[in-house]
């Protein structure tokens, strides 16, 4: 068994973390390029937001294992930002 994080006393939804979006499972998957780390083409990509650059707006689609990737990293800098907001 592990010990509790020091941040979850304060977040305690946290610790219930949703999974990430998986090619069939419902939500608005195309084919198509994934435009995050792996770059791949013509494979289940799923749209992620707008991006804004100074000379023209793009949408930013992304693969099954890409969204995964970054969904870890915005976990894990949530966590670090709450540690460090509980002062742990
Ligand atoms: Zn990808």
């Amino acid at each position: 068994m592990t010990a509790p994080r020091a941040s979850a006393a304060r977040f305690p939804w946290r610790d219930s973390w949703p999974g990430t979006a998986v090619s069939g499972d419902g939500n608005g998957w195309l084919t198509g390029g994934c435009w995050l780390y792996c770059g791949r083409r013509e494979v289940p990509v799923l749209w992620v937001g707008s991006v804004h650059t100074p000379g023209a707006i793009g949408e930013l689609y992304a693969c099954g294992g890409c969204l995964a990737e970054i969904a870890l990293r915005v976990r894990h800098q949530a966590l670090a930002r709450d540690a460090a907001y509980a002062g742990v």
